[in-house]
């Protein structure tokens, strides 16, 4: 794809006339700085409250308030099937099957629960494939997983990471290392977009790579779910985890979600740990014993569902569902290669994207990575209402969330930049 940008605000303001979904923005509820909006380029860390959000949760408590235990059956919204209501609006967002998704607990849990099911260590089959430098608490899940099964780390994670002078992982190198350690390799689990620079791997091909290795393939897909366009189930992966409060703005430590591809859903004999919320809904309340696991996604559920904790998500999918993913992709791809095309234009500060520079290979996210004034950077932007993150050492994540940042958010974002450096 081609755009035509400039570095004139005429431009930026143009670009948001012709934005389709420029009117989201409107429903969401953006920090104050100054009395005015912040720009916000957080939302790969915590995304905005939508404001539906607000009515959503009255709605429950007024229902907890007014009918109590009956609202299992009798709420507004039953909350005996609340984690049906974002089945449908998550499997598009992933591609996936509605019976291939469940919203439950949160993502580090998730990834225990599913690794469980996926990683039965045997003498010949027994290490997990992951990036040097994934996510702490992925890292720490893996290395205490191994732990609990009376393993070695050092023997049984194997990290991939980029070759020297590099920053980015080659999805041949990715391959080539699946194939080289096929013989012992049990399960490869990689972010989908890694958190830190921001690279969107080759799902599909390091999933084709692990199935012809004999081995499991799942993702953590913190910062791909709602971000990037997905085909889960097309592209035949194994099991996935996120978390639904960074692009998809469910709130703080709100409700995570999992994929699990319909041959392991729909088998009653997948391994996993049960619960009562994962029994067949038939016999739930019949209280006997003996686990008979729904046959599908919701077979891995466990605990009652934790109303409170979906509602916001709830309220945000309907967002995304008006929107569409394709159409968030779309915008997204324009404004994140308007923020590059600007960068580009600055020739007063020393800085590398450290970041893909294939639209395919990332989503919203640049991680820019400053030499010497990095913190600098990162404070005089917050100085003046943009809100970015920074990571030692000089790295600054800039993420235009489509939903709602504008053209001219990026521009001023620029603008600062330019003027002060
Ligand atoms: C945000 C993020 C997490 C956070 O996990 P929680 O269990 O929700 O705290 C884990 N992994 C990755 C890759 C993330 O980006």
């Amino acid at each position: 794809m081609s755009f035509s940008f400039d570095t004139t605000l005429a431009n930026a303001r143009n670009l948001d006339a012709a934005d389709v979904l420029a009117d989201f923005k409107k429903e969401f509820h953006f920090p104050q700085h100054n009395h005015e909006n912040v720009i916000y380029f957080c939302g790969n860390s915590l995304g905005l409250q939508p404001k539906n959000a607000e009515a959503a949760f009255q709605q429950e408590l007024d229902d907890w308030k007014n009918v109590a235990i009956a609202g299992f059956s009798k709420a507004k919204n039953p909350w005996l099937f609340y984690q049906e209501y974002m089945k449908p609006a998550l499997a598009r967002i992933v591609g996936a099957k509605e019976n291939e998704v469940t919203v439950m607990n949160t993502l580090t849990v998730n990834l225990h629960l599913l690794m469980l099911t996926f990683y039965k260590p045997n003498k010949d089959k027994f290490k997990i494939m992951m990036e040097a430098g994934a996510f702490p608490s992925d890292q720490y899940a893996i290395e205490t997983l191994v732990k609990h099964f009376g393993l070695n780390p050092d023997e049984c994670i194997i990290e991939l990471s980029p070759r020297e002078h590099e920053k980015l992982l080659r999805t041949e190198d990715i391959v080539e290392a699946i194939h080289h350690h096929k013989k012992n390799l049990a399960v490869v689990m990689l972010g989908g977009i890694n958190y830190y620079t921001g690279q969107y791997f080759d799902l599909k091909t390091i999933t084709e790579a692990a199935h012809e290795a004999c081995t499991y393939c799942g993702f953590d897909l913190a910062h791909a779910a709602g971000n990037v366009l997905m085909q889960l189930h097309d592209w035949n992966v194994d099991f996935a985890c996120w978390c639904n409060y960074k692009y998809l703005n469910g709130g703080p430590g709100c409700v995570g979600a999992i994929y699990v591809h319909e041959r392991f859903a729909s088998n009653a004999d997948t391994p996993r740990l049960a619960g009562w919320w994962g029994n067949d809904e038939a016999t739930r309340f019949k209280m006997e014993k003996g686990f008979i696991p729904k046959t599908n996604a919701g077979g891995w559920n466990i605990s009652t569902a934790q109303v409170m904790n979906m509602v916001a998500l709830r309220a945000s999918l309907e967002y995304f569902d008006k929107a569409t993913m394709q159409q968030l992709r779309n915008k997204s791809i324009q404004l994140t290669a308007y923020l590059e095309y600007l960068l580009h234009q600055l020739k007063n500060i020393q800085f590398e994207i450290i970041t893909p520079i294939n639209p395919e290979e990332r989503g919203a996210q640049l991680s820019l990575y400053f030499k010497t004034q990095g913190k600098e950077i990162h404070d005089k932007m917050i100085e003046n209402g943009i809100i970015v993150d920074y990571r030692e050492p000089g790295v600054i994540r800039v993420a235009p969330a489509p939903l709602y940042c504008s053209f001219e958010d990026v521009y001023r974002f620029y603008e600062i930049l330019k003027n002060n450096f």
